[in-house]
């Protein structure tokens, strides 16, 4: 059998959007299944809009996400002398020739094309055919590369996702594959389609999985192999899966007006990877009902099979819920680390701070995001602000004169859950007052809020001087 070789592909053109980063997801799933590669590919051919910070936040994402890669990141702009090298044998070979229609020629083209009702695309005019004479190449105009597409029959390939497709040649113009040279060069920079061909024959990649934008390309990309296949003996086609898009809740594709469409600005929100991970794999793939499962399981279920045809939809609640159950799951440790970071962005410095973990693990079933966990965490370094109606309105008189016997009491027991409990009972029996009447103002003032983990859980977590502080500033 041959080896799994798989690869993301991204242009470096943004950050790394979710869609691509499902498309590396099972890229890479695929990939550790059957025990094969998985390999990044930058394709930054178009100059003009690729930048070295894209590159850097797409290598950041995959990081964060561990999805790693055993080759690569290969840059395209670095094998530019092994694609002129494939185009020069093309060029020898017949599968390639130059055009030296300018711009204003191909607009004439496609506009006298749509007026008889026809379909705009390149008329053949510099393809070389037995028995046709070419003009002589005009004086200044740079060629450009065209591919020779076969005039007849068809393209067919058996589409891991959207199963057996048949395109005709006709519907396939002569694509160009290298710009026009501008720096000296015989031939300019190759074009995506034609880079992408050589790439994934030289890399040996067996299956190309990705977003069904692409499908258009595929045929060509194939038609493009089949003239190359003989100029690289001991190469083979790879096979192709194409999934479909990621809408947004209007069902238009999934873009920046539905949210956050970065891969890294969920780091930045405060969703953990393996989380996005799990989530991202359940859009367009499935295995059976679960919805909750560990990388090493989706590594152990992802074979290829049971790829959704229709499109996915971006659902933040959902996530939202899946981020929960990962937080609920995580260690305490790990989320003091990350924790400290958001909390860090509030000014506070918590990451020495032994206390952390454990006051992570009391809010930790309550939150959707690690945001709403520094949120709650809060208290714990600044002094919150309560609502003043509500606090005024908890601190009644009898209240207020139980708060000095509270104090005391709690300098009395040994500072945990349970002590802080027999404080908490001692006050409400020397002033014949009820749970609730006080648990309420020592939340509001403690941690700014109405409702929170139970209460000796919460103020254990403070430590006395900051209580005494606290309850002291509203006798
Ligand atoms: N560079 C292409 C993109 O970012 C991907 C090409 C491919 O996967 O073949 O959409």
């Amino acid at each position: 059998m041959t080896k799994i070789r798989t690869r993301i592909a991204p242009s470096p053109t943004g950050f790394l959007h979710l869609g691509t980063a499902r498309t590396a997801l099972f890229c890479w799933a695929y990939a550790r299944h059957f025990g094969g590669e998985f390999i990044l590919r930058i394709e930054d051919t178009d100059v003009e809009r690729s930048t070295q910070q894209a590159v850097e936040q797409i290598i950041a994402a995959m990081a964060w996400l561990d999805l790693g890669y055993d080759a690569g990141p290969y840059y395209q702009m670095q094998r530019l002398a092994r694609y002129r090298e494939v185009i020069a044998q093309m060029l020898a070979a017949g599968s390639a020739y130059r055009c030296y229609c300018t711009p204003a020629e191909l607009d004439a083209m496609r506009q006298a094309q749509r007026e008889r009702g026809d379909k705009p695309r390149y008329d053949g005019r510099w393809r070389p055919e037995p028995g046709k004479t070419l003009p002589p190449p005009p004086a200044g105009v740079p060629a450009v590369l065209r591919f020779r597409n076969p005039s007849h029959g068809s393209v067919s390939w058996d589409d891991l996702v959207k199963g057996p497709i048949t395109i005709s040649n006709d519907e396939l113009d002569d694509l160009v594959i290298a710009r026009p040279a501008t720096d000296g060069q015989d031939i300019g920079v190759p074009t995506y389609n034609f880079c992408v061909v050589v790439d994934d024959l030289d890399m040996a990649i067996s299956h190309v999985i990705r977003g069904d934008d692409h499908v258009n390309n595929t045929p060509r990309q194939i038609n493009i192999l089949n003239a190359l296949l003989p100029l690289m003996p001991g190469h083979a086609l790879p096979r192709y899966g194409h999934v479909p898009m990621i809408l947004g809740a209007d069902g238009d594709k999934l873009s920046k007006r539905h949210g956050a469409v970065s891969v890294t600005q969920y780091r930045d929100d405060g969703y953990l990877p393996e989380a996005m991970l799990n989530y991202l794999a359940r859009l367009g793939w499935s295995h059976g009902n679960d919805e909750l499962f560990s990388r090493e399981q989706l590594v152990q279920w992802f074979d290829g099979q049971h790829l959704a045809r229709s499109p996915a939809q971006w659902d933040i609640a959902k996530l939202d819920w899946v981020n929960a159950q990962a937080i609920k799951a995580a260690d305490n440790a790990r989320l003091a680390g990350l924790v400290a970071g958001h909390l860090a962005r509030q000014g506070i410095a918590a990451d020495a701070d032994p206390a952390l973990a454990a006051r992570c693990a009391l809010f930790k079933d309550r939150c959707a995001t690690l945001v709403e966990l520094a949120d709650w965490l809060l208290p714990y370094y600044a002094a919150p602000a309560a609502e003043p109606t509500a606090l005024a309105g908890a601190l009644t008189d009898p209240v207020r004169a139980a708060l000095p016997t509270l104090l005391e009491r709690l300098a009395e027991v040994g500072w945990d859950k349970a002590g802080v409990a027999e404080a908490i009972k001692a006050t409400l029996l020397a002033h014949g007052l009820k749970m609730p009447q006080l648990a309420l103002p020592l939340r509001l003032v403690l941690t700014g809020r109405a409702q929170t983990p139970s209460i000796d859980a919460v103020v254990a977590l403070f430590d006395l001087a900051t209580v005494r502080r606290r309850l002291g500033a509203v006798l």
